[in-house]
């Protein structure tokens, strides 16, 4: 281990003792990554399912401007003005806690005559917050990766130049660094109720990003991150989130995640063509119907050719067809299965089954078509649909994926339903299967549907994380 990774190994133990979760046989260690300066490989052989560690945020705020809720335990119910007049809201029952109280004095210090509080100091709140850290957790920030682009650190100009607040220098570099290390590594936190928010997770902050993920993580009641295998990882392994979408296509990860994280993927997937041959990409061709896709994907604006024709086709004119048909049916009417088949009759000539548009209309058709009230008609294509995503991530061997846990507990409730209605939709498909493994994908997962919780409580399993790390 050289020194860089050995440093960082130290600041992440301090950080982890601090908050009750180090664990002296630890399944991690920093290393030197092969894409990018620094990763974490596992210490041995890792079986699906087991926790490989669970981190806590140093820093954690709302991730967008939500209706206004209380700012210190988010919720909605009879809020009130913060009575200091910071401008924020309170909750009654953080009306008389102190958890708000430092960065209200900080917010009404820095203001002037002319400014005033609107509801985008809500996503400020995350960088504020870094100004009351002690050194231990200033370091855990300063060791992190930065994005710099001047896209990075809108909070600070929200707050001198819209709400005409007077940072000091010293408190606005220090924000504006924070708000880069937020922009390079924070995680969407979904608490149980209330707003999204944003934690930085210090150890969870060093995985690299795979489009082909071997964990997946969960949040419990107290913002921890526990983050579990999705399948089996040996010894020396890196180990892998994805940071982008697992549904697009390699183009549009590719793009996405050089706009958005300032590097271009190059990992197993984002190397084949056909996407471990779930073809997400292929265009159908003009001349023979063939497949259309990149001759090399690692290449931006490359080439790309039929299958069983040869011919060529540049890479910005597939991406402006995809983009125009991707518009043309973002918004779903009412009436979906009329959309349904409006999108089937417009799409098929130019895009197989399997293309990512494609697959992202099916995937918003299994959330749009609701429950009891539906036909017997489309509780099948909402049927069939889910096991058309379900077989995809599988073919991209993603594991235990949450949209794979997700997907699990809607078709367990479509099974049912079908069931009761005395249709039988597939025997390969056992619901009481189909159930439990969503089960064990969601475990400590603090936004698990009841029917999940249902199932852990029947097995008597301990929802408590703790019981099964320590
Ligand atoms: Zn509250
Ligand atoms: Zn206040
Ligand atoms: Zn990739
Ligand atoms: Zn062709």
């Amino acid at each position: 281990m050289d020194g860089l990774c050995h440093e960082t190994e130290k600041i992440i133990e301090n950080h982890l003792r601090r908050r009750g979760i180090w664990k002296d046989e630890k399944l991690w260690e920093v290393g030197k990554s092969r894409f990018s300066g620094r990763g974490v490989y596992a210490t041995r052989d890792i079986q699906p399912g087991e926790i490989i560690f669970v981190d806590s945020p140093v820093i954690l705020g709302p991730r967008a401007i939500p209706e206004n809720t209380c700012v210190s335990c988010y919720n909605d119910t009879n809020i009130v003005l913060c009575p200091m007049s910071c401008g924020l809201y309170l909750c009654p029952s953080c009306l008389d806690g102190d958890k708000h109280s430092q960065e209200c004095a900080k917010i009404n210090s820095w203001k002037t005559e002319k400014s005033f509080v609107t509801d985008r100091m809500m996503i400020c709140l995350a960088p504020i917050r870094s100004l009351f850290l002690d050194d231990s957790d200033r370091e855990s920030i300063s060791m992190l990766e930065a994005h710099r682009e001047p896209q990075h650190g809108i909070e600070v100009d929200l707050m001198k130049k819209k709400m005409l607040l007077e940072l000091c220098d010293e408190e606005e570099n220090w924000i504006r660094l924070t708000c880069a290390v937020l922009d390079a590594n924070s995680f969407e936190v979904l608490p149980k109720t209330g707003p999204t928010l944003r934690g930085l997770f210090p150890l969870s902050s060093l995985l690299n990003h795979s489009c082909v993920p071997n964990v997946m993580h969960v949040f419990d009641e107290d913002h921890h991150m526990i983050l579990k295998a999705a399948k089996p990882i040996k010894k020396g392994e890196e180990i892998f989130l994805t940071y982008s979408r697992i549904l697009w296509c390699t183009l549009s990860r590719r793009t996405h995640l050089l706009r958005t994280k300032h590097f271009a993927c190059e990992c197993p997937r984002c190397h084949d063509p056909t996407e471990f041959g779930t073809n997400l990409s292929a265009m159908l061709c003009e001349s023979c119907s063939g497949f259309v896709l990149p001759k090399n994907p690692l290449i931006f604006n490359g080439v790309w050719t039929c299958n069983s024709c040869d011919r060529q086709v540049e890479e910005s004119k597939i991406a402006f067809i995809m983009s125009v048909l991707a518009k043309r049916f973002s918004d779903v009417d009412e009436d979906h299965m009329k959309s349904f088949d409006l999108f089937r009759s417009k799409s098929e000539k130019i895009i197989p089954k399997c293309n990512q548009v494609s697959l992202e209309f099916m995937y918003r058709t299994i959330w749009i078509l609701g429950g009891a009230e539906l036909s017997d008609e489309h509780f099948q294509i909402k049927g069939e649909c889910l096991k058309y995503v379900l077989d995809v991530l599988m073919k991209l061997d993603v594991g235990a994926s949450k949209m794979r846990g997700l997907l699990l507990h809607e078709l367990y409730k479509c099974q049912k339903e079908l069931i009761s209605r005395g249709i039988v939709m597939d025997e390969k498909f056992n619901e009481d299967e189909i159930l439990e493994e969503a089960a064990e994908i969601y475990m400590f997962d603090v936004s698990a549907p009841e029917i999940i919780k249902n199932v852990w409580k029947k097995k008597n399993l301990s929802t408590d994380w703790n019981d099964y790390f320590f």
